[in-house]
């Protein structure tokens, strides 16, 4: 057998954390233990004039630093024998030669970048080709503004985040993995940089190289001597290539197999699943990654948890969702209820690809929450109200399942689900009762963990 000990990083919005798990894997069987966590806060970005979000580089590496002194403290890094990030996507800078920053960080949700992204919206038309650098936030269209900006510059090296953390920690430089690349516009299929990204770069700034693309879990280079003494870490820890946040949140879920699918009741229902085939549908906003020999197909509805925070606090949303039980649930489905499609406001993308989709919204209870110990009549107001909207979300999530069948991913075998709504019980419930596929439970919901299951 093979025992290897994996320390995950993950970079995220407001936060880094660490994992470190031992893995060992029989002939017949692979036996994964968290040995140690730790999670250090992070400085929120700076919202500037120009509507810019960005960030100093320097931070991030101060926070690893600040987490890496933190896991020693609990853990003999020694033992560590694999290094392994994922990042925020779409997070980007420009630096030297030699990795040192030239510019701001731009962050994921920085939208400055308009223009550019009618331009490169022109360029994908022509191509004919599905691209992950659609939109105001790809990192294409944010490097064209790094690079708009840092005219003087002589030989910039375009650094995602992940890009830059690595650096630090092995020194590898211009070179990223698939994942993170997507959005910058690499084509998977092809496994190539289409030359209209190439053109299109080389236009603002004729010296850039855009970067070698490795698979996620690959090696990037060992430890640097001076990081490994700082932290005790042993020479020659293997430094391996990453993903994206949102990819390591799906893989510590505990999908692994094709007909594994995972949906996240968050802010916005989120759906993704492990495919033999990828499929690209700008209509749908559906796109793929490439995870091992597999895809993973994603897409995203506007509906979801966050049309319920319109109504109720979450403190409420508990209090009343506690007082519904389970018959409760059973009675009310058999009553037929109508299909509702709660949404903020009209707009979908998917299941529905309709920007003037009007929302389906439940009659309002008449009464208001705060009477509800006080009056049954209230309370059954409520929960009608509230079962109506998780039922409709519920009935999306179905929609979203059958869509994707009907777009050619075969055979959803089990849904994991990950999220804020896991903790809401009716909502679980309403959900076991609509798909028609077995709900599975998330092993655990840190995407540090889940980045460690790319070494294999
Ligand atoms: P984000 O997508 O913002 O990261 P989270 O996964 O943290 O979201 O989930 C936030 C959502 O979870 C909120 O929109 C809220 O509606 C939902 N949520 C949290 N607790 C409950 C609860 N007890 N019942 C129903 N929904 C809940």
């Amino acid at each position: 057998s093979d025992t290897k000990i994996i320390l995950g990083i993950d970079i995220g919005t407001s936060g880094v954390r660490g994992c470190i798990v031992k893995k060992k894997t029989c002939e017949t069987s692979v036996t994964e233990t968290i040995i140690s966590e730790v999670a250090i806060e992070m400085p929120s970005a700076t919202k500037g004039v120009d509507n810019s979000i960005s960030q100093d580089a320097s931070i991030w590496i101060h926070s690893v630093n600040q987490l890496l002194i933190g896991l020693a403290k609990n853990f003999k890094l020694d033992a560590i024998t694999h290094l392994v990030l994922d990042a925020t996507s779409s997070t980007v800078l420009l630096t030297d030669q030699e990795g040192s920053p030239l510019s701001k960080a731009l962050m994921y949700n920085d939208a400055q970048s308009i223009d550019h992204a009618t331009k490169i919206s022109e360029q994908i038309e022509i191509s004919k080709e599905f691209s992950g650098a659609q939109g105001a936030s790809s990192t294409l269209a944010k490097v064209m503004t790094l690079l708009e900006q840092n005219k003087d510059i002589s030989h910039p090296v375009i650094s995602h985040q992940i890009d830059f953390i690595n650096h630090y920690l092995c020194g590898a430089m211009n070179i990223t993995d698939e994942n993170n690349a997507l959005k910058l516009g690499y084509n998977s299929i092809h496994q190539a940089w289409p030359s209209w990204v190439k053109s299109i770069i080389k236009a603002k700034n004729k010296n850039v190289e855009l970067p070698k693309v490795v698979k996620p879990g690959s090696l990037l280079g060992t430890i640097l001597p001076d990081i490994a003494k700082k932290f005790g870490f042993k020479n020659n820890l293997k430094v391996m290539s990453g993903t994206t946040d949102s990819i390591a949140g799906f893989l510590a879920s505990g999908a692994t197999k094709v007909g594994d699918a995972v949906s996240s009741l968050g802010s916005t229902l989120a759906i993704k699943v492990i495919s033999e085939k990828p499929i690209f549908n700008n209509k749908y906003g559906l796109y793929s990654h490439k995870l091992g020999d597999f895809w993973l197909v994603g897409g995203a509805s506007n509906s979801g948890g966050r049309v319920l925070l319109d109504f109720y606090t979450v403190g409420e949303l508990k209090q009343l969702s506690s007082k519904i039980s389970a018959e409760q649930i059973e009675q009310y489905l058999k009553t037929n209820p109508p299909a509702f499609y709660p949404l903020r406001e009209k707009g979908e993308r998917f299941p529905i690809a309709d920007s003037h989709l009007k929302p389906i919204m439940p009659n309002k209870p008449t009464c208001h929450f705060s009477q509800v110990k006080n009056s049954e009549t209230c309370l059954r107001q409520h929960t009608l109200f509230l079962l109506n909207l998780l039922l409709g979300i519920t009935q999306i999530e179905k929609l979203a399942y059958s869509k994707l069948s009907e777009l050619g991913v075969l055979d959803i075998k089990r849904i994991f689900t990950v999220g804020g709504g896991t903790k809401n019980q009716v909502w679980m419930q309403l959900r076991e009762l609509q798909l028609n596929t077995p709900l599975s439970i998330a092993e655990n919901p840190q995407a540090a963990y889940g980045v460690t299951k790319l070494i294999e």
